[in-house]
């Protein structure tokens, strides 16, 4: 009855589709673009640093991360959700994304016996703008509060990603985290959402080898630009 009532009043077209559907309570994306949302098993990176190669060079004599996993594609519609979610500050679209990721990202924990969960951080002026972390957010619906790791900081307000060389990533992420405090697990796993050529979560890894951590890391990433 209130579905009915609330149709009459509002009705939306889907950001992805341009559709129009019914009430839902997010009033973003249509179900049919939700369910679009599915794991992919085929994506090509480097399990070890990130790399968007196979048979990465960096990492022939040497192992990084003990595994990365990442969910998805960044296009369609999951590339239009964490838009709007993560540059539109529409805080309620965290559900869709935990929802999604929840079993894969669960069955991962527990097979690689994981012990916490680091997140990327954003610089404090930019969480006080957007007045939420993304990643922490989608985390605090997926998993106890007790496993999420918040001892990682941005020190240093760097310029946005998208339009660097990969080089440029790396120098413009250099010393850019610090450690409030040593995680205290045997196994992390850090966070993000999108993988492009890793810079990102290598610096996090070098910020943990530097603060003498010395248990496995893995990384988990929604999706794969
Ligand atoms: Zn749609
Ligand atoms: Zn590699």
């Amino acid at each position: 009855m209130i579905s009915i009532l609330l149709n009459s009043i509002y009705t939306a077209t889907c950001i992805s589709c341009d559709l129009l559907f019914e009430f839902s309570w997010q009033n973003c994306f249509c179900s049919s673009c939700i369910d679009s949302i599915k794991k992919e098993n085929n994506l090509i990176y480097c399990r070890s640093c990130g790399n968007g190669v196979y048979n990465c060079q960096r990492c022939l004599n040497k192992r990084y991360f003990k595994d990365i996993q990442v969910f998805c594609s960044y296009k369609g519609v999951v590339k239009d959700l964490i838009y709007e979610y993560k540059l539109n500050g529409k805080k309620r679209l965290s559900k869709i994304l935990a929802e999604k990721i929840k079993d894969d990202f669960t069955r991962f924990i527990k097979e690689k016996n994981i012990d916490m969960v680091a997140y990327v951080p954003v610089h404090k002026s930019v969480e006080k703008e957007r007045g939420f972390n993304h990643l922490r957010e989608i985390l605090n619906n997926i998993i106890p509060s007790y496993m999420i790791f918040d001892g990682i900081k941005k020190i240093k307000n760097t310029k946005l990603q998208t339009q660097l060389t990969k080089k440029e990533r790396e120098k413009n992420l250099k010393d850019a985290f610090t450690l409030d405090k040593l995680p205290k697990a045997e196994n992390i796993v850090i966070f993000d959402d999108v993988l492009t050529t890793g810079s990102t979560i290598m610096e996090i890894y070098k910020t943990l080898r530097k603060a003498k951590y010395n248990g496995n890391i893995y990384g988990y990433i929604i999706t794969k630009s």
